[in-house]
Order: structure tokens, then sequence, then C-alpha cells
């Protein structure tokens, strides 16, 4: 990816999450010249802890948030076809609970209408008998049968490096670790941003036509509230990663927790089994990021007994853990936040749009929503219709690709058009996953040369997910991949013991069982 430092931009997009990274897509297709700062590293906040599904929304279809679920459905089926092997459709299976919403005949009409909007027919109802085959574990105590339909997954901090990809192949530029600490002003209007590259401590100010605030929950420290009497009301939700093996699924539930009625998935990703998310009130500094409470995994357990009823998943059997913050545009002082909207919210003040809220899922209708109300500052362009996120790629016969079909396929999805210089770049040895994981070291050396790697922790939880996806945050790999690091970033011992200690503190106190040893003492869940 290339840098940019230069004095004068049509726009500078603060925040490197979905919402920055599409926003940046969409203007660069526009022909303006934009750079996108971010304070950490892309994907560092929500946009790589999030449920990772692209997704309509039934629950908000089933609670008659019309608008939202079209936007969110028809988005999941453009990037359906224009992401294969980043946004993968999945099947998903809805119980139904005597005397719980919704009654058979309503699931079955919310349903054929979910299809209808998203233009496909992909639900059908199932029997309790038939839901025991699939999970054989499955308490049926009160259940009523279920239905099958399909929504998507995919790697969200990928999706989100795809993007930026895309643009910075148009032109755009980007920069990681580089905080925007104020805004220049003149009179009233903002004029530009003052930044500060968070490694060597340099200040530069930057001037834009327009500024973009896209820094999620953080948006109200740039901006002012979006409106009189609302807020951004910060929502933490945790997951666990369990091991797949012994607790399989092939596709994604959505049950209900016996402590409170709330809807949770346990599904697959990545070759494991997830579950979450929870929904709390997380007044914490933003800046740290979030922990799964001890409250919070034994409540995800207990949702667990539900599917795993004859051999319940134990804490030794969580493999890792994470949390991430949903930023929440609600009245102030509202009620339950888990029926708060969804929906985004774009404001704008003299030389500044702010955009915040919403879901990964819409980031390019948010884009397309920012854009239009950032061009009363900008030279007009000549309006485009539907412009793609994403070029088509597919393999030529002469690329290298992985034996195993599907991890070649996911690359071409993680890495769009550089996919085939990855692939005809790899040595051989270096294209095959790396144990019990669809990532290879061919992938994790090309990260390292052209994604802006800074830190051992951009590398395996952003570019790659084996933080995620490994015990103890991959350690069994490390010893492959130092090498690596050495040899195409020049760090020596000094400095790879350096992010090695930075890397495992992490993992203990984001990314583990809370309570575990050098982990984060657990916290009580705020209300
Ligand atoms: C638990 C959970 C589950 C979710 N599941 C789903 C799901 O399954 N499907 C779905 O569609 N949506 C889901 N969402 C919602 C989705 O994840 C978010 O809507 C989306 O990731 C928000 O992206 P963002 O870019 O607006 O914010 P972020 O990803 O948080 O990006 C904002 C960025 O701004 C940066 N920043 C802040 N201040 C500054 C500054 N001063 N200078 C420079 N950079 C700055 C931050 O470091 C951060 O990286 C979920 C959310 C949560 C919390």
């Amino acid at each position: 990816m290339t840098e940019g430092t230069a004095a004068d931009w049509d726009i500078i997009v603060i925040g490197g999450g979905i919402t920055g990274a599409g926003i940046l897509r969409e203007a660069v297709n526009r022909g303006y010249r934009c750079l996108l700062v971010e304070q950490r590293d892309f994907a560092w906040g929500t946009s790589s802890r999030s449920s990772k599904m692209v997704h309509g929304g039934f629950r908000y279809l089933a609670s008659g948030n019309f608008k939202l679920t079209r936007h969110a459905l028809l988005e999941r089926e453009r990037l359906i076809s224009e992401a294969p092997g980043l946004v993968t459709r999945l099947g998903y299976f809805f119980p139904l609970y005597k005397n719980q919403f919704p009654p058979r005949f309503a699931a079955r009409l919310l349903f054929w209408l979910y299809d209808r909007i998203a233009g496909i027919r992909n639900h059908h109802r199932v029997s309790n008998r038939k839901l025991s085959e699939i999970f054989n574990q499955i308490n049926t105590t009160e259940l009523n049968g279920a239905f099958y339909y399909t929504d998507a997954v995919t790697d969200d901090a990928r999706l989100v490096l795809r993007v930026l990809q895309e643009a910075t192949d148009a032109g755009g530029m980007v920069r990681n670790y580089s905080k925007a600490t104020g805004l220049l002003r003149n009179g009233g209007r903002v004029t530009g941003i003052r930044l500060q590259d968070t490694g060597s401590d340099e200040s530069l100010e930057l001037k834009a036509r327009v500024v973009i605030n896209a820094t999620g929950a953080w948006a109200n420290r740039l901006a002012e509230e979006p409106e009189a009497g609302l807020t951004i009301r910060p929502q933490r939700g945790s997951h666990i990663v369990l091991c797949a093996e012994k607790f399989p699924v092939k596709d994604a539930i959505f049950l209900v927790h016996p402590r409170d009625s709330r809807r949770l998935f346990v599904y697959p990703w990545e070759g494991r089994t997830i579950i979450g998310t929870t929904d709390i009130y997380h007044p914490m500094d933003l800046d740290i990021a979030a922990s799964i409470t001890r409250e919070e995994l034994d409540y995800l357990l207990v949702a667990a007994n539900q599917l795993f009823s004859e051999s319940p998943p134990a804490e030794n059997d969580i493999i890792s853990t994470w949390s991430g913050v949903r930023p929440i545009i609600t009245t102030k002082g509202s009620g339950d936040p888990s029926k708060a909207s969804r929906e985004h919210k774009v404001w704008v003040e003299e030389g500044m749009v702010s955009c915040s809220g919403g879901k990964m899922t819409t980031f390019h209708h948010m884009a397309l929503d920012v854009i239009k109300k950032a061009q009363g500052f900008l030279p007009q362009v000549t309006p485009t219709g539907y412009t793609r996120m994403f070029e088509p790629v597919t393999a030529s016969g002469g690329d290298v690709l992985p034996s195993d079909p599907a991890t070649g396929e996911a690359i071409l999805g993680r890495f769009g058009e550089r996919a085939r210089e990855l692939l005809n770049h790899a040595a051989e040895n270096e294209a095959v996953p790396l144990a019990g994981t669809g990532t290879c070291l061919a992938e994790l050396r090309w990260s390292i040369m052209n994604e802006a790697v800074v830190h051992l922790d951009d590398l395996m939880l952003r570019r790659t997910r084996l933080g995620n996806l490994m015990h103890e945050g991959g350690e069994a790999v490390l010893d492959s991949i130092k090498p690596i690091l050495m040899q195409e970033l020049g760090w020596d011992e000094v400095h790879w013991s350096d992010e090695l200690k930075r890397y495992r503190g992490i993992i203990n106190q984001h990314y583990s069982v809370p309570g575990a040893v050098g982990s984060a003492p657990a916290r009580p869940a705020t209300p």
C-alpha cells in the first residue's frame, strides 16, 4: 500500500475501519484525491471484532425494520457475487419455540419476505426430528421445529484490507498508526486535520476540502453529537472460539438464551466454532481494546449447553475470545440497547461529514450516503451509477494454486487482483496451509511486504486471523514467521523480542479467557 503526506486533498477520511474504507473506495471511484488515516492499525477497532456476518438481519425484519433489512440484504447479495472466497453464503437454522415470537405462520411469512427482498429462494421449514439429526445434541424441549435460510460470513478484517487495496490500486492513499489529534478550522469551518504519526511522534497539518469522520465509537471525540437528544452509546459484544472437531457445526444456528431469551449465534468460521454475541454497555476507555468478562464467558457457555447438551464446552475448550464495541446511535437515556436501531447516522458541520453506527454489511450504502453529503464541499463530478467495491478476479490456468481448492479461492477472495502475484511468487513450501488453518506462509510474506504491517499483532490478528484461530495466539507458528519478518522488515533479535512481548500481552489481555495466567482480571459486567 502507498502512503501520502501531500498537503492538499479533496477528502481526508479519519478512521480505518470498514466505514472509512468504504468511503475511501467510493470517493476514489469518483476521481477525488483522498487520504485515509487510522490511529492504530487498519480494522483495529470494531471492524476486526464483529460477528463477521454479512446478513440482512432477520431479527431486524422481525422487529419491523424493513428499510435496514432491505439495504442489508441487497448489499449481502452484491458482496457475495463481487467478492467470492471472501464473502461466502452460509446456511442458518432459526429454531421456533413454543409460546415465543415468531409463531410458525409468522416465521414462514417473514422468511418468504427475507428471501424475496434478496431475490433468492433458500428457506424451508425443518422438523424437530430433522434438526436433531443435524445438531445431534440439541435440546428439543419447547422446540417447535425451525426454519432454514441463508445469509453469509466473511473475515471482517480482510474485508477492510481488501476494500483498502481496491481503493489504493485506484489511487487512494492510506496511513496506519496516524492519529487525527485535532481539526484545523478557518472561522468555524473545518479545513483539515492535525495528524500525529504515533510511531515517530512527528506531527503535521493536512488540509482538505472536506474531512470525513468515520471513527465509529470514537465519532463524538472529533465531532458534535449527531443531533440534539441523540448520543453514541458504546455496546460491547464478546465471542468465544471453540475447536470444531470437538464442537462441530456445519451451519449457523440462532439459539435463544435460557436466562434472558436473547437470541445469539453458534456458527462455523474459518474451521472453528464460534459462539456470540453478548450485548453490554461499555463505558470503559475506548483506547483500550475491549475484553470479554468472566460473566460474559459464563453466559456464552450456558448458551452452548443447549446445542452440546451431552458434552458441554468448558473453559479449557476455549481456543480464544474476542470483544468488539458497537456504536449505537440512540436517544439519550433510552431503554434496552439490544432493541435500539442498528441504522447509521450521517451528520454535517461546515467542512466535515461524520458517520457512525450501522453495520459492516451496509458499508457501501453508508459510503454512498456520506459522499452525497460531502459533495456540497467538493467540485462536482459526473454522477456515477452503481460503482463496484471489488474488481472481479479469477485465477488463470498458469497460476500456482494451493492444492486445496478452498484455500485457493479464499486467497483470491482475501487478496483480489493481488492474489495472482502472491501465488506466482510463493515458494512451493509456503503455499501450503499452516497446520489446522486455511492460511499459508505465502500470505504472511505477502502481507509483510505489501500491507503496511508495523507490529506482530497487525500480522497475526488482522492481516491473518492466526491469533484468533490458534491456541495462545498461534505460539506454535511464531518460529516459522519470525525469519520472514526479519528478512522482509529487517527486524533484529531485540526488535523481535519486543514485538513478541507486546503481542503476548495483547493476546493475554484481550483475546484469552479472563483470569487465565497473565490475562486481564475479571471485570464486572456493567449494566
Ligand atoms: C460484537 C459485534 C458484532 C457485530 N457483528 C456484526 C455482523 O455480524 N455483521 C455486521 O454487518 N455488522 C456487525 N457489527 C457491526 C460492525 O462491526 C460495525 O458496524 C462496523 O465494524 C463499524 O465500522 P467502523 O468503521 O464504523 O468503526 P471501526 O471499525 O471501529 O473503525 C473506526 C476506526 O477509527 C479509528 N479512529 C478513532 N479515532 C481516530 C483518530 N482520532 N484518528 C485516526 N483514527 C481514529 C479507530 O482506531 C478505528 O479503527 C458488529 C459489531 C459488534 C461490536
